[in-house]
């Protein structure tokens, strides 16, 4: 089964492109869709979600038209989204039992088992007591999982779950999403490369409603491989060297200043050659696109 979508497009009433012919496949596994703010991950998120149309473009979910078949789609989807709220007054146990019967399972004991096995899987079956509104963030992300996965979905999207989350929780977290994304499909929406980086097999850079790069990180990598190269500075040097070079990054070092160039050859005397990473990729990708065109 794969999700692939093919030349959606969406404009806001107020006239933000969100969308401009987005087409991807996206199998089974973890998938990081990376992106800055107001790049267009939540519209695409939510058109998955079923929760907003899209104007043009198509969408399938294995057999399932994902634009069309939406009470089809939301059988088998897990949505948590990047604000979610909660029942103050609920707890843990009592909000995913909630959720279930709103999912349609009705039998009182399987309900209660898939509560269980989820409070279990999320690490919260010590603090299913505790009323969700009290959890720390990291504890909430990990609920918010716990309800997304209620009905054994075969599409999970999470909309910038790591947000806000310290480096524990995050890890935390980080290894809940790959124990999950082992058999079904798992979006990962974010503007933190080190979790496409930590997490996913496959990604794609969205910017400004358009899909810049996709494929496997390693492909990806593989294709700047011997073309970043590193130069340490004095800060007062750094607006003549962007002037100079196309400076993908820049980066504080004791002081100092460590700039990444993407260039074929070496640009200069002093430049050294080193190993790509995401950011260089994601970096690069979006100062190609914000160029300005030299007429
Ligand atoms: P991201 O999730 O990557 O931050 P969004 O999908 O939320 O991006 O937003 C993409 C663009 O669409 C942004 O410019 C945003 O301001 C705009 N936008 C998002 N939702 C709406 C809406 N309901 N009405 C109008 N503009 C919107």
């Amino acid at each position: 089964m794969q999700l692939s979508i093919s030349n959606l497009s969406k404009l806001y009433p107020n006239g933000v492109q969100a969308l401009k012919n987005v087409s991807l496949d996206i199998p089974i596994g973890m998938f990081g869709l990376l992106g800055p703010n107001g790049a267009g991950k939540s519209t695409l998120m939510r058109t998955f979600a079923t929760l907003q149309d899209a104007d043009t473009g198509t969408a399938t979910l294995g057999d399932i038209d994902v634009l069309k078949e939406k009470k089809e789609v939301r059988k088998v989807l897990g949505y948590l989204p990047q604000d979610f709220g909660v029942y103050p007054n609920l707890n843990a146990e009592e909000m995913l039992d909630h959720f279930a019967r709103l999912k349609g399972i009705h039998d009182n004991a399987d309900r209660k088992m898939q509560v269980e096995a989820l409070l279990e899987q999320t690490n919260l079956t010590n603090y299913r007591k505790r009323k969700v509104g009290t959890y720390s963030g990291g504890m909430r992300q990990r609920f918010g999982i716990a309800q997304a996965l209620i009905g054994n979905p075969k599409l999970v999207i999470v909309d910038e779950p790591t947000a806000g989350l310290d480096p524990a929780e995050r890890n935390r977290f980080h290894n809940l999403l790959s124990e999950i994304g082992e058999n079904i499909i798992v979006i990962l929406s974010t503007h933190i490369v080190e979790d496409v980086n930590d997490l996913c097999e496959n990604m794609a850079i969205i910017h400004r409603g358009e899909v810049l790069r996709a494929g496997q990180p390693e492909a990806l990598l593989g294709a700047v491989d011997g073309k970043i190269w590193e130069l340490e500075i004095e800060k007062n040097r750094l607006a003549e060297m962007q002037a100079a070079y196309p400076v993908i990054s820049v980066r504080h070092f004791a002081g100092r200043l460590k700039l990444r160039v993407l260039a074929e050859e070496t640009p200069a005397d002093g430049f050294n050659k080193v190993a790509p990473n995401l950011e260089d990729i994601y970096f690069s990708a979006i100062r190609e696109r914000e160029k300005p065109v030299v007429a």
